[in-house]
């Protein structure tokens, strides 16, 4: 009985006052019952639509956090601002951070600990390269992520953890993974889980898909036993169609 989980993840995408206007298109209609619907927005905006969110089901979530609580680095956002906020939501990993800002698997778990230490979800991203999907190495890379993003939790932290699977060949570009693929895949991920833990915990945890979700696909995906839910970007930036997603989980 895991609550399916639709997250949008706007990336570096509208400014405060688009931000605004997007919540009051989809506030009362991207709120369905037993769908859990959450917007992770970039920072800035994240002040305005914590309050705009407030009486509503919909959850607020930043992108990205530092590690460290405080301290001389310049240009970060800590886990404590953001649960100064009221942030419900962080995602953690995504492939464009590990790309574009080098984030390592120990950054990763660094910023998971962080997380928890500050009252936020983690959102943890993992998923394979076209070359690495290719070299029939999916499975492994996804599992070396996900053991890296549980180090030292408690079951009861891992319990909580959202994982994202998001193979970096289906982002940004429509091709989508197969629903099966993606369940094979996502059935692996929880098994690594089970084995770091045991099958209570595996099945406590929620694991979206992401890459290249759409209204029109998103449904196949939860028809998946262990799909249970979506991080969808390009597709969760206009109202109609962040409705349509929930609506269509
Ligand atoms: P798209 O839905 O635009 O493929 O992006 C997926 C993603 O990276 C969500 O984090």
């Amino acid at each position: 009985s895991r609550k399916p989980i639709i997250a949008g993840n706007w990336k570096m995408f509208k400014t405060v006052s688009e931000a605004a206007s997007f919540f009051a298109d989809v506030k009362g209609k991207a709120e369905v019952d037993g769908v859990e619907s959450v917007i992770c927005a970039p920072f800035t905006a994240l002040p305005s639509l914590v309050e705009a969110a407030k009486g509503t089901t919909i959850a607020i979530g930043a992108q990205n956090l530092h590690f460290e609580d405080n301290g001389a680095f310049t240009g970060e956002i800590s886990g404590v601002m953001l649960k100064d906020l009221g942030v419900k939501y962080v995602i953690i990993g995504h492939s464009e951070r590990r790309a574009y800002f080098a984030e390592t698997d120990e950054i990763v778990s660094k910023k998971v600990h962080a997380a928890f230490k500050n009252d936020l979800t983690p959102i943890v991203c993992v998923g394979e390269k076209l070359e690495e999907r290719e070299a029939g190495e999916t499975k492994n890379v996804c599992s070396v992520q996900t053991v890296a993003a549980f180090q030292g939790l408690s079951a009861s932290q891992a319990a909580e953890v959202v994982v994202a699977y998001e193979p970096i060949w289906a982002i940004g570009t429509g091709k989508s993974s197969t629903s099966e693929d993606a369940q094979d895949v996502i059935g692996y991920i929880r098994s690594v889980i089970a084995g770091l833990y045991d099958d209570a915990t595996a099945a406590a945890v929620r694991i979206q898909y992401g890459g290249s979700v759409k209204p029109n696909n998103v449904a196949e995906y939860m028809g998946q036993q262990d799909i249970d839910g979506a991080l969808v970007g390009g597709a969760s930036l206009e109202p109609a169609s962040y409705i349509a997603l929930i609506e269509g989980a």
